[in-house]
């Protein structure tokens, strides 16, 4: 698919439509939508700012590229006096006292917020099933989950609720629920887009990432929302991708893929010929294709599961009740602290935190946090190697279809495994794409650091190859 953004940009400017109109339509797809995208809909705001859109455009003035271009924010970001509730009872009536650098960037650039969007509660999930909101149906088939975390996000997308969604991957939370309703999800390399005012899951590797319907649209709002940010200690300068430069794959000659994500009984059959039909299909290109060897999926999982829980029991020890959220009185300090963290997070969540803080207490940090760090360095001095022999790594991104409504919140540990090709990269800090091409799930185009323009060049080259 072409440029949405080009195109909605030019009906703007030729007059075919009204800013206003559109945000009119989108708003009500999203009121009416069965799918459950919405935690809160941003009517008022995104009415307002279309109007001076529409006026700039009547008096003749010119208007930026995503100006008026209506987008979703998973409900995990910070913008300004609106509620951020991260799909949790603790933050239901949470109002956000600032902005986050990615949305601000964004506005800047003229784009207007219409949605907070529906997900797992913190991140933590993979399914948008763990959500007080109810959970999100997938686009394709509304018997099936919307993938997650970011799920009403892609979900939206999919649907043109919205034109793209910003969504936050701290572990495949934009890469996989892209995959399940098939459309484009980027997780950047970490600390190319700022942190700052994306509520913290596991701070080592949250990242904020677009889902869009084209790789050109990815590729206009990764621009806009790169850069340093002194509020963001992570943050680097990263130059500008020029997007007429993505047809231009000519430095991409060996692409190589993990053979035990393929050569493993957990993975779908189908999405496993589709994979390996794929492989042949960049081959006859003239691409060289090389087999690596990689960690296996549980040592990934757990690795990531263990760094990821014991930050976010870090991260959420701020959530007592004292500066932010609901708070429930008892008859002393650490009673209220107990029973507002107990009645108002989440059983997957509370499962995260007793977890972290296990692997993070006296007797037990040397042999799980500490051994798990030093695996983390492990796989990304294997990463470093394999770049210094191949340009890009491609892998399906699920091991399996998505499943059923219900289904992840009955086998938690089942719901953990299916992140196997994910998480991985997550650890390693590195670029990559969901691509709605090659398995029922996509496929997953990764790339050394900083390297984000050649995973978008690769994901045009397939797009015209697949
Ligand atoms: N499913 C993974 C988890 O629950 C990833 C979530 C995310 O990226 N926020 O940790």
């Amino acid at each position: 698919m072409a440029s949405q953004i080009r195109k909605i940009h030019q009906q703007l400017l030729d007059k075919e439509i009204s800013c206003t109109g559109l945000i009119q339509e989108k708003l009500s797809l999203l009121k009416t939508n069965s799918n459950n995208t919405v935690n809160s809909l941003l009517e008022h705001v995104a009415l307002e700012l279309a109007a001076k859109v529409d006026t700039k455009i009547k008096n003749g003035e010119a208007i930026g590229l995503l100006e008026g271009i209506p987008f979703g924010i998973k409900d995990v970001f910070m913008l300004q006096g609106t509620t951020a509730t991260a799909s949790s009872n603790m933050l239901k009536n949470y109002k956000s006292a600032y902005t986050a650098t990615a949305i601000q960037k964004l506005l800047d650039a003229g784009a207007i917020p219409i949605v907070k969007e529906n997900c797992d509660s913190f991140g933590h999930g993979s399914s948008s099933e763990n959500t007080i909101f109810g959970a999100v149906k997938n686009a394709i088939n509304h018997n099936l989950v919307g993938g997650g975390s970011s799920g009403g996000s892609a979900v939206n997308v999919a649907k043109d609720y919205t034109v793209f969604s910003i969504g936050g991957d701290t572990g495949g939370s934009v890469r996989q629920p892209a995959g399940y309703n098939r459309v484009y999800g980027l997780k950047p390399t970490y600390g190319r887009i700022s942190r700052y005012g994306l509520m913290a899951y596991a701070s080592s590797t949250d990242c904020v990432g677009p889902i869009a319907k084209s790789v050109e649209d990815i590729c206009i709002l990764l621009n806009v929302m790169s850069g340093k940010d002194v509020k963001d200690q992570t943050t680097y300068a990263s130059a500008e991708i020029n997007d007429a430069s993505l047809s231009n794959h000519s430095n991409i000659k060996t692409v190589g893929y993990f053979k035990n994500f393929i050569e493993n009984e957990a993975i779908d059959p189908k999405i496993k010929t589709d994979f390996l039909t794929a492989i042949e299909k960049i081959k006859a290109q003239g691409i060289a294709i090389k087999a690596l060897d990689f960690f296996n999926s549980d040592i990934l999982v757990s690795t990531y599961y263990t760094l990821a829980m014991a930050e976010t029991a870090s991260n959420l020890s701020r959530l007592d009740g004292s500066n932010y959220g609901n708070r429930i009185d008892d008859k002393n300090l650490k009673e209220s602290y107990a029973i507002t963290r107990s009645e108002n997070f989440s059983e997957e969540t509370k499962r995260r935190i007793i977890g972290g803080n296990q692997v993070l207490s006296q007797g037990f940090s040397d042999e799980i946090y500490l051994k798990s760090l030093a695996i983390r360095d492990a796989i990304s001095e294997n990463f470093e190697k394999d770049f210094k022999e191949v340009d890009i790594i491609l892998s399906p991104v699920t091991p399996i279809t998505p499943p059923n409504i219900g289904e992840s919140l009955k086998n938690p540990h089942a719901m953990y495994l299916s992140d196997a090709y994910t998480v991985g990269f997550s650890l390693g800090q590195l670029p990559t794409l969901t691509t709605p091409q090659g398995t029922e799930t996509g496929l997953q185009i990764t790339a050394a650091k900083n390297n984000d323009e050649l995973v978008l060049k690769f994901a045009n080259f397939l797009k015209n190859t697949l």
